[in-house]
């Protein structure tokens, strides 16, 4: 049995951090293959390594004394090397990061440090092999990464070890530079890492014990999902709840690796299984809602519409030519309602109201802004009669009014536009229904 463990920059913050985690470790066999993210906060004001590196990075591409943050970051590494008493070189590490910055190394590869010293304590603390990712994952010439190149590289070298640190974030361009991926990509290696050695599981150690059912910032001590699909997550995901990174799910879905996200601070807690598909009933009828602010609806009239062949193209079309990707466009009979970002449309709403008017003819064009859009998201809704009408009753008793529904047709989820500043008054309401309530 395999697992691969990631663990997240608060994870690793300290020595103190990075004991838990070789507990953790320790405490399973099969935990052979290690993925570290930087070192992140150890309290709330700190500051990421990952920010430390590219803060300092700019100064050095600036031309600027870089001397002092250098050493602000050498000092968060020593802390955890001394606290742990690692056999490791760390000034001989950082004289190189020196030289490189120097010689303008770039930013990608700036930030890439922290993971990659991170990778080195660990392996060293654990005595695992380390593994440079720059040698095992692969971007292409586009800066896409190359999954096919990595996957042969990778799997047929861990393949040869018995238990390895790969740090995460970052790989290689075909000129050997090194590039990351988007910020909190330590979760995409992880995933590339258990496809690889085809894992078991993916275990993903952060600070919270799983997916929360719904925000905690708007919902005191929310429940934790115990099980949700990828499709669920994605859902949820793309509606801003994050914990995972949203490119994580692809490499072990491909393979049916479930993932397991866990707590270092309470490793004792079961945590939140991402899995394909399940058997097992979700604890409420709904597994969890999430939402964003900051929508526009653009809605658009014109009488007999729906015998127009070519109407919603052309509607769409106006957007396309601005650059505007639309959320959800639910019509009626005469008329069609796109959501689009706000921020993404302000400034080009002109341009796209005389696309509108050239392409289509309509009788009118309203435009609204200050919409959230709000995702119920549950397999368990298929099943279930009156998902929705207990959405709308609890909403409707919390004075909430509801601008715009949209169904999938999958039944698995429910999309309901609000009012922003309706927007938390709707998801205590929604999740006091279905969780406090059990209703
Ligand atoms: N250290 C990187 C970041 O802060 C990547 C990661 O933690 O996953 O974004």
């Amino acid at each position: 049995m395999y697992k691969v463990v990631k663990f997240g920059g608060s994870s690793l913050a300290s020595a103190e951090q990075f004991r838990k985690v070789g507990d953790i470790v320790r405490a399973d066999d099969a935990r052979r293959f290690v993925v570290p993210s930087a070192p992140g906060k150890r309290f709330s004001a700190d500051t990421k390594v990952t920010d430390m590196l590219y803060g300092c990075y700019a100064l050095a591409e600036a031309g600027k004394e870089f001397g002092t943050e250098l050493r602000a970051i050498q000092g968060r590494y020593w802390e955890i090397v001394e606290g742990l008493g690692v056999q490791l070189d760390i000034n001989k590490e950082f004289e190189v990061i020196k030289n490189n910055f120097e010689n303008r190394a770039g930013s990608n590869y700036a930030a890439s440090r922290g993971e990659y010293l991170n990778g080195l304590i660990m392996a060293a603390y654990l005595g695992y092999e380390f593994i440079d990712a720059a040698e095992v994952i692969f971007f292409d010439e586009n800066g896409e990464f190359d999954a096919d190149k990595t996957q042969k590289v990778l799997s047929s070298r861990l393949e040869k070890c018995h238990s390895a640190v790969v740090p995460g974030f970052y790989g290689s361009m075909p000129d050997g530079t090194v590039k990351t991926f988007s910020r909190g990509g330590s979760d995409i290696t992880g995933s590339i890492v258990a496809k690889a050695i085809r894992a078991d599981v993916y275990e993903n150690w952060t600070d919270v014990s799983g997916f929360m059912v719904a925000d905690p910032r708007i919902i005191d001590n929310p429940e934790v999902i115990e099980t949700i699909t990828y499709r669920e997550l994605r859902e949820l995901a793309y509606m801003g709840a994050t914990v995972l990174h949203e490119e994580a799910i692809f490499p072990v879905r491909q393979q049916g690796i479930p993932i397991n996200i866990r707590n270092t601070n309470a490793p004792d807690d079961n945590g939140t299984w991402i899995v394909e598909s399940t058997c097992q009933k979700s604890k409420y009828v709904i597994t969890g809602i999430a939402g964003k602010k900051g929508f526009c609806s653009i809605n658009i009239e014109k009488d007999r519409m729906n015998s127009e062949i070519g109407f919603g193209r052309k509607v769409l079309q106006a957007f396309e030519e601005n650059g505007i990707s639309f959320e959800h466009v639910p019509s009626g009979i005469d008329t069609m309602t796109v959501f689009v970002h706000q921020d993404e449309f302000m400034h080009k709403e002109q341009k796209v109201v005389a696309g509108l008017h050239r392409y289509t003819n309509p009788d009118t064009i309203d435009i609204e802004s200050d919409l959230a859009l709000i995702a119920v998201v549950g397999r368990g809704m298929k099943s279930t009669r009156g998902t929705a009408g207990r959405i709308f009753s609890a909403l409707a008793h919390n004075n909430v009014n509801v601008k715009m529904i949209d169904q999938g047709s999958s039944e698995l989820n429910i999309i309901i536009g609000v009012e922003n500043d309706d927007f938390e008054v709707a998801i205590r309401a929604i999740y006091d229904i279905f969780v406090v309530t059990k209703l």
